[in-house]
């Protein structure tokens, strides 16, 4: 059980060094009870405190990567129930499910389509994550091959070994051991030896048991065997099921710190219609999942989930925003024109987009607005002509061009006074209210 403020206090050194980042030891311990820091930040904790507390300030979902290139996906870690109580920050995994009785140049087929996956979605890059390979043959050898050949063809692609079979999984884990892949799983039946498996090759494992009580027995003996990079599995098959015990399995972990089921879930939501399967992976997607198997990943069902997924994890308190730069659009030079926006991501795409569609080169100078779009950054007095002559002076961008022309959001045209009244020697003009109609304009004016 999660432990108080006071009963945390008990335990610390009670010195009020500082050391930590809080004024007194009391402060430091009411943060640490509420998740707000760190135990490692007290340099001078006891080792016994150390491991009594240790256990009580662990995260409440255990934490662990998928994977170990640059694609490696990081699980778990979640604090709360609802993204608008804090945020969500570990996206769910989404992994296609493939046999290993594929022909090769199904296979080869399969591992293109998760390479191909990748889409640029406002600014972020949304892909599929995982391939799981299932044991279907039966036949350890070509369970092997398939793995190698898909471990060699997509290397920086997290994997799933989806085999129940020890003997097969072991040979399998052997094969790409050093790329971390989720072994998948351990049930009633075969606990001692796939644990073993994990436990040798420091490998994560699922963990399957029908219901979440079976569960919690089995996650508890695999922890005593020393494995506890756990993934589990409540053997829901039904949406109606997997909606409940997921969310039964988040509730326990968060708001009763019951540690048996405070692991990263894993539902398979192989389906044979494929728009039925899209609907139960966005239910899973939507309350707790964090890794999602689909049996396939048409590109309309990954547009779908990403856009979903990307939704659901984005910080509700921060709005999306791009980098505050000086960004070429196309090949402009020195007598390209120069328009300026914020740094709202929308905004940012929206007319981004519009400049290329002009096909006139241009400079965008982007202004840091806390990703607020352009009347909104205004009336917060965020995007004033203070501040706007201040970033084009700090930008450089006068290096860049040899006019001295800014054409800002016909939002704002009401700056534009005050703007060429500050910034001495430049001609502000108003551009289109709405980016829309930055092709006709940029066009219409003279080359
Ligand atoms: S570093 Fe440790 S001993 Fe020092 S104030 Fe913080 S909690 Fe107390």
């Amino acid at each position: 059980m999660a432990l108080s403020g006071v009963e945390i206090f008990k335990l610390l050194p009670k010195t009020n060094c500082k050391k930590c980042g809080f004024p007194t030891c009391l402060a430091f311990a009411m943060a640490l009870a509420q998740g707000k820091t760190e135990l490692a930040k007290c340099p001078d904790v006891s080792e016994e405190s150390k491991r009594v507390l240790g256990e009580a300030s662990a995260p409440p979902i255990r934490t662990f990567f998928l994977g170990t290139s640059e694609k490696a996906v990081k699980l778990g870690g979640e604090t709360v129930l609802f993204r608008h109580d804090k945020k969500f920050f570990n996206p769910c995994v989404y992994a296609v499910n493939v046999k290993d009785t594929l022909s090769n140049d199904e296979l080869n087929e399969k591992i293109e389509e998760v390479l191909t996956s990748e889409i640029d979605r406002v600014g972020q890059k949304l892909r599929v994550d995982a391939i799981s390979i299932e044991f279907a043959s039966g036949n350890s050898s070509q369970y092997e091959s398939a793995v190698k050949l898909i471990s060699q063809k997509a290397p920086d692609t997290a994997i799933i070994l989806n085999c129940k079979d020890p003997s097969a999984a072991e040979v399998a884990v052997r094969t790409i051991a050093d790329k971390k892949p989720l072994l998948y799983c351990a049930n009633e039946g075969n606990t001692g030896a796939m644990t073993n498996i994990a436990k040798t090759h420091k490998i994560p494992l699922g963990v399957y048991a029908k219901g979440l009580s079976e569960l919690s027995v089995l996650t508890e003996k695999i922890k005593g065997m020393g494995v506890e990079d756990l993934v589990i599995d409540s053997g829901a098959e039904k949406a109606k099921d997997m909606l409940e015990l997921n969310t039964q399995i988040r509730r326990s972990a968060l708001k009763k710190n019951f540690k048996p089921l405070g692991y990263p879930i894993i539902n398979f939501v192989l389906r044979e219609d494929p728009i039925f399967e899209t609907c139960v992976a966005g239910i899973a997607a939507a309350k707790y999942a964090s890794i999602i198997v689909l049996s396939s990943i048409e590109k309309w069902k990954n547009l779908a989930l990403f856009t979903l997924r990307q939704n659901i994890y984005t910080d509700p308190q921060v709005p999306m925003q791009v980098e505050q730069k000086i960004y070429k659009i196309g090949e402009p030079t020195v007598n390209s024109p120069l328009l300026i926006t914020t740094n709202f991501s929308l905004t940012y795409f929206m007319v981004s987009g519009e400049v290329e569609n002009s096909k006139v080169p241009a400079y965008l100078a982007v202004m840091d607005c806390e990703g607020l779009s352009v009347l909104t950054a205004w009336a917060a007095g965020k995007f004033t002509a203070g501040k706007i002559v201040q970033f084009i002076k700090d930008s450089g961008v006068e290096n860049q061009i040899s006019h001295r022309e800014l054409i800002i959001p016909g939002q704002v045209a009401i700056l534009s006074g005050a703007i060429e009244d500050k910034l001495e020697g430049w001609k502000i003009t108003v551009g289109p209210r709405e980016a829309n109609g930055i092709p006709t304009f940029l066009k219409s004016r003279p080359a």
